[in-house]
């Protein structure tokens, strides 16, 4: 059994300016990581900027959702002229993501793309990560998933990069849409039973989920009933860290290589991909007496309670037959997304998690 989690971790309010001294110290010329809106919005790029003070940067701010490849290749371009040495991801799992993957390829600036998806050790550049959202904890993770047109779907690249800085601020989640809010909670909640139940945990690395599932608890019916309070918010944050820390010690399981697939296809945002999946993939949990546990944990009486709560959070999924189907099958002939589950499983038992 081993822990490791090499990410420094702060969380407090004007926790970027607090620590504006450690941010500094990590490199010469930074590349600030962002979508369109939501760093300025929230007010996380002002603090950025004034933490950095005199320290040289430019800004890249096109990152999508789902980012793909192709902007991963842009940034870097920038990244190399400019003489970047370092990175800071503002915004959601998706600017955090990108800025892991735009490090690795500005270190290594005569590889293609295809590197991204090679098992070759290379290096990377050092990233720092402030989240906007409360879903991804890709703060505290070495994952970085990216949109692959070529292939339809998106899978997290091959190497393995840990972010040596999160700043957290609950503040900037106060900015987010109820929509942004259930679906990067819901999110979390993913990474939390996913990580639980998996074959890679274990007595150590199951203290992240344990503890992750009660904060989880403590919002949960505020959320549904969209009344939450302004002391929710770091709770929020929290619960999403602690799951960003169990699944850098155990992967995600099949309610996340479902939802690749249906992201793709029907541009469902991540956290809600993932929740329609969630009730019935614990439903279908052979170790009854584990998934039991993770459900008290976060407070719902049985399977059929987080069934209901996340069709009563996020609707029902009508999801089209054949795209459920054909991700199914998929998942089915990809090992690396099945080992996480330790028991055997069914294209029709898959299919049948859906909410
Ligand atoms: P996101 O794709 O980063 O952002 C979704 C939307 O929310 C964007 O429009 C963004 O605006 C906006 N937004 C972000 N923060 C906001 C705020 N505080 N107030 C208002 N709007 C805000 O969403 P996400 O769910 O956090 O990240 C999803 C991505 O992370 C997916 O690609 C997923 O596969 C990946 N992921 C990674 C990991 C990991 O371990 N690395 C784990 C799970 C998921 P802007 O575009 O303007 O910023
Ligand atoms: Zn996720």
């Amino acid at each position: 059994m081993q822990l490791y989690m090499p990410t420094k971790v702060y969380s407090e309010e004007n926790c970027v300016v607090n620590h504006a001294a450690e941010l500094r110290a990590l490199g010469t010329k930074a590349m600030l990581v962002t979508g369109k809106h939501s760093a300025k919005a929230t007010g996380a790029l002002h603090d950025v900027l004034q933490a950095l003070g005199e320290t040289p940067y430019v800004i890249f701010d096109a990152i999508e959702e789902n980012p793909s490849v192709e902007t991963v290749m842009a940034a870097r371009k920038i990244a190399v002229e400019e003489g970047v040495d370092f990175f800071i991801g503002i915004g959601g799992g998706s600017p955090m993501d990108a800025a892991k993957a735009i490090a690795l390829m500005t270190a290594n600036p005569e590889e293609t793309e295809a590197v991204l998806y090679e098992t070759k050790a290379l290096p990377h550049l050092p990233v720092a990560c402030i989240p906007t959202t409360c879903g991804t904890g890709s703060e505290v993770t070495p994952y970085a998933i990216l949109t692959r047109h070529a292939h339809k779907t998106k899978r997290s690249i091959s190497h393995k990069i840990f972010p040596v800085l999160a700043l957290l601020d609950g503040k900037y989640l106060r900015h987010l849409s109820r929509n942004g809010l259930v679906n990067t909670c819901t999110d979390a909640l993913g990474h939390l039973f996913e990580s639980y139940l998996n074959t890679n945990a274990n007595d150590l690395n199951s203290i992240y989920a344990r503890e992750g599932l009660q904060l989880w608890a403590q919002f949960r019916d505020r959320l549904l009933a969209d009344a939450v309070e302004a002391g929710d918010y770091e709770t929020m944050l929290h619960a999403s860290l602690l799951a960003g820390m169990a699944i850098a010690h155990t992967g995600t399981s099949l309610p996340h290589g479902m939802s690749y697939p249906v992201t793709y296809t029907l541009n469902i945002p991540h956290g809600r991909a993932v929740g329609l999946f969630l009730g019935g993939f614990v439903d279908t949990y052979e170790d009854k007496v584990r998934a039991q546990k993770a459900l008290e944990l976060a407070g719902f009486a049985d399977a059929a309670a987080l069934r209901g709560y996340l069709r009563q959070l996020l609707g029902a999924a009508q999801l089209p037959e054949e795209l459920l189907q054909s991700g199914a099958e998929k998942l089915l002939e990809d090992p690396a997304k099945l080992k996480n589950y330790p028991f055997a499983i069914t294209a029709q038992q898959l299919v049948a998690m859906v909410n």
